[in-house]
């Protein structure tokens, strides 16, 4: 009996030993590019994904995109507070799912990292994420009629995209600065997002999610020409949406060509 509670004793303290000497070694961004191809192909793309997004005009000197660190599913990867065409690589910060840097990198981040962290927590399926404030999406989450897919580029949409009220979450206060500031915020937005893949933030944007970089710039492009065209559709009479089949037939379709736009903008970019 005695010395099974010493072998236990033991083990666990070797674990512990492990674990401290781990979390004082957690490698840096740069030294898990140079060890780890997966992370050095994630932060690349991250990189040139920041410079698409703005090119193609869906955010400007706000809205960020992060990456899920491929190598360690608890952290993601996200710039330090920029204006997303001005990004490098070595502006990219790890952190954790409170939103917290890691590696004391004490830059400044961005305010609104927890729209990310909250994400991520609660969504295993979610490998990159964008958040912008572009203005055709917005009057979506500022009346009744929700964004809905009007064509086969945006089928993602699915039944439509869900609107994060923050008032519903805000505490004690519900009149905030609107920004989604903080981890209980963030979780907030994560669980109005549910299991869609676009959410809009009243008053203030969308954030939108894919199993990859390449998709969420993707579904970011293609989720703002819906809303230019939906909105102008509006205009003439009722818009005729995609049924929920032909949504879900679409998105398989178009999601399997991805790489096609994705090499033209890296192409323009040059
Ligand atoms: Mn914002």
């Amino acid at each position: 009996m005695k010395k099974d509670k010493i072998h236990l004793l033991a083990i666990f303290s070797f674990k512990l030993l492990i674990f401290f000497n781990l979390q004082a070694h957690a490698l840096s961004v740069k030294e898990q590019m140079a060890t780890d191809p997966t992370v050095k192909t994630a932060i690349e793309e991250l990189v040139l994904a920041n410079h698409i997004l703005y090119d193609q005009g869906v955010v400007d000197g706000y809205g960020h995109i992060s990456v899920r660190n491929p190598s360690n599913p608890k952290t993601f990867f996200l710039s330090r507070s920029l204006a997303p065409s001005m990004v490098k690589v070595e502006d990219i910060i790890e952190f954790d799912f409170d939103g917290k840097a890691l590696n004391n990198d004490s830059r400044t981040p961005y305010g609104e990292r927890f729209i990310h962290s909250g994400i991520y927590k609660l969504r295993a399926d979610v490998k990159s994420i964008v958040h912008g404030h572009a203005g055709a999406v917005l009057p979506f989450g500022l009346t009744d009629t929700r964004l809905r897919p009007v064509y086969h580029m945006s089928s993602f949409l699915g039944a439509g995209a869900p609107i994060f009220e923050i008032r519903k979450y805000a505490k004690p206060d519900p009149d905030t600065d609107m920004f989604v500031s903080n981890v209980d915020l963030g979780e907030g937005l994560a669980s109005a997002l549910g299991k869609e893949d676009f959410v809009i933030l009243r008053g203030h944007g969308y954030a939108t999610t894919a199993d990859s970089v390449r998709k969420v710039v993707f579904r970011s492009v293609y989720a703002v020409q819906n809303a230019l065209i939906q909105s102008e559709a509006m205009k003439m009479g009722n818009p005729i949406y995609l049924t929920p089949e032909e949504s879900w037939k679409a998105k398989e379709t178009i999601e399997k060509t991805i790489n096609r736009p994705w090499d033209l903008w890296v192409e323009k970019l040059k």
